[in-house]
């Protein structure tokens, strides 16, 4: 059976006291929840990792990056390899966030190298992909995440896929507001499984936990959630108050 997960993309949000005191927060709020096969995720930046990883101990808070460089090592100033992430207890990094693809210029083929990066290093990836406002209008919303899957991840066995969690946002619903619907995500969650059954297996498919993502929050998650292709969210705003990511958890 494929995971639920809840995952909290922090962003560049949160100083050291505050991602401590933001996990500590979480831990306690969800310490007397009943809930099995559902992962909670959160997504501090690089340099509250360890401190988040220490602070989330004994909890079922798990604690992973929001990017990773495909190189080992090298001259890439400012960049972290997936050698220094697993040294600190990392086990799960998040790709191909639009934010990344359009102000950082990571394209499908980068983004096909740091998903070779994080496999080889026995890594999870959370990777993200989705279309814009204007190919959704165009009616060509299939087609995009067609392509970007095929561009990013459809060169790796069916092996490979025990360690890919797939997460569609549609960019127009990131930090706007505006959230797909549920009916929305439903039908763009299981032509995703569609194509990965086409290219692998139906055991493939379904067993790859499919989040959506965009403008989730405690109000809309339920719904949402209830789609039988939702296998969760990956939230950004509603990540940051302890009170509705909790909301959003209970709603899985
Ligand atoms: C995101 O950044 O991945 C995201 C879904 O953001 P928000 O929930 O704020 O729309």
């Amino acid at each position: 059976m494929r995971a639920k997960i809840v995952a909290g993309n922090w962003k560049m949000n949160n100083d050291k006291k505050e991602s401590k005191q933001l996990i500590k927060d979480l831990k306690k709020s969800i310490k007397r929840l009943k809930f099995k096969n559902t992962r909670v995720i959160v997504a501090p930046t690089f340099v509250n990792l360890s401190s988040s990883i220490k602070a989330a101990k004994k909890s079922r808070v798990e604690v992973v990056a929001q990017n990773m460089h495909h190189a080992k090592n090298g001259a890439y100033t400012g960049e972290i390899s997936a050698d220094m992430l697993k040294s600190i207890g990392i086990k799960t990094v998040i790709l191909g966030h639009s934010e990344r693809r359009t102000y950082f210029n990571e394209t499908d083929a980068s983004l096909a190298l740091k998903v070779d990066a994080v496999l080889a290093n026995e890594l999870e990836t959370i990777f993200c992909f989705g279309e814009l406002l204007e190919d959704r209008k165009a009616n060509n919303h299939f087609a995009v995440v067609e392509s970007q899957l095929t561009n990013a991840l459809f060169h790796l066995n069916a092996s490979a896929w025990s360690s890919i969690v797939l997460a569609y946002e549609p960019v127009w619903a990131i930090g706007t507001g505006e959230t797909a619907s549920a009916e929305q995500a439903q039908e763009m969650h299981a032509f995703i499984r569609g194509i990965i059954a086409k290219k692998y297996t139906t055991e493939v498919a379904d067993a790859v936990s499919i989040l959506y993502g965009g403008s989730v929050k405690p109000a809309n998650a339920e719904e949402i959630f209830s789609k039988p292709d939702v296998d969760g969210g990956l939230i950004g705003g509603a990540a940051l108050n302890v009170n509705d990511f909790t909301g959003i958890i209970k709603a899985i």
